[in-house]
């Protein structure tokens, strides 16, 4: 039988990752290229294909071997058409992407969200394996998502299921978000608010290991600098973290209860301070997710790192082949 590859494409903000898999997402050769973002639509696209060629190229994999060209970025995206409606990173606007690579390849091309392109990542490659309805949720700087039911990605009617991050938690909340909303679960529960929680702290408090750290500059801190100081015992940033952990609690509690998921799959950046308030969150979520929901819920951390994006992309160009 003619082996079967893949190539994925992430398209990121300052980087191009891109690789290309057997039918089993082990990866066979890979690039990275800058972005530059700044320079305009052609210059991406250039640098995409570039990395495109690059990675086939590496690989010794002839072209009619590939089935097919998986692209995961940020959106709004138009799933039907194949077109990446905005990119805020890149400046991008109504990009066809699907045709344009499509036509200079002549391998069908699969366009999807990055966040849910990391879910179905995770749910064929990393800390999802086997089960069949995973929610997969990021926390970094924001709070994203991705839900898989029946190892698919869940669009929703018209594709923009999954926006987890803006369920709204805290609806007094003064904490704006990105959305223009107050209160949703990334505008009080991300790295962001995690920094934004501390600069309001210290702000009538100085006598505090946050304040020394970023040595009076409240610019310089951040959900990193915040946990450094809990980790050296100092009560204010362990405070924070602990109304983190009970606000991400409370918010996977809300997504247990509605998708009553196998696996909850935990990744970004904040996941590094996990013991700073992984205890918080789970007793909140145990008070708070239904019983019967609870039950065999397993939460695990995510296993792809660095790979994420890129494997994500990979597993949309596999689409129903792995089933
Ligand atoms: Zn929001």
């Amino acid at each position: 039988m003619k082996k079967k590859y893949y190539i994925g494409v992430d398209i990121g903000g300052t980087k191009i990752l891109t690789a290309l898999t057997d039918k089993k997402g082990n990866i066979l050769s890979k690039a990275k290229k800058p972005t530059e973002a700044d320079l305009g639509q052609e210059v991406i696209m250039r640098n995409i294909q570039e990395s495109i060629d690059k990675v086939v190229d590496k690989s010794e994999v002839q072209k009619e071997s590939i089935i097919r060209i998986g692209v995961g970025s940020p959106g709004p995206l138009d799933y039907e058409k194949g077109i990446i409606i905005e990119n805020s990173n890149l400046s991008w606007k109504n990009v066809p992407i699907v045709k344009i690579l499509n036509e200079i390849n002549g391998i069908d091309v699969v366009l999807e969200n990055d966040a849910n392109a990391a879910a179905l990542a995770e749910n064929y490659f990393g800390a999802g394996k086997k089960a069949d309805c995973i929610v997969y949720i990021t926390i970094s700087t924001g709070i994203g998502g991705g839900i898989i039911i029946n190892r698919r990605i869940f669009h929703g009617g018209k594709g923009n299921a999954g926006e987890i991050g803006h369920m709204t938690l805290v609806p007094e909340s003064v904490y704006q978000c990105g959305c223009g909303n107050k209160g949703c679960f990334e505008a009080v529960a991300s790295g962001t608010a995690i920094a934004r929680r501390a600069k309001d702290a210290v702000l009538d408090n100085k006598d505090n290991l946050i304040y020394k750290l970023c040595k009076g500059d409240l610019d310089k801190i951040d959900a990193l600098l915040v946990a450094e100081a809990a980790k050296k015992g100092d009560y204010l940033a362990l405070e924070i973290f602990k109304i983190t952990g009970n606000l991400l609690g409370v918010g996977i509690a809300n997504v247990v209860n509605l998708f009553d998921p196998e696996i909850i799959v935990l990744g970004g950046g904040v996941m590094s301070a996990e013991s700073l308030f992984i205890d918080q969150m789970v007793e909140s979520l145990k008070e708070r997710a239904l019983k019967p929901n609870l039950e065999n819920l397993v939460i695990k951390k995510a296993e792809l790192g660095k790979n994420t994006g890129v494997l994500g992309a990979v597993a949309v160009a596999m689409g129903d082949d792995l089933l």
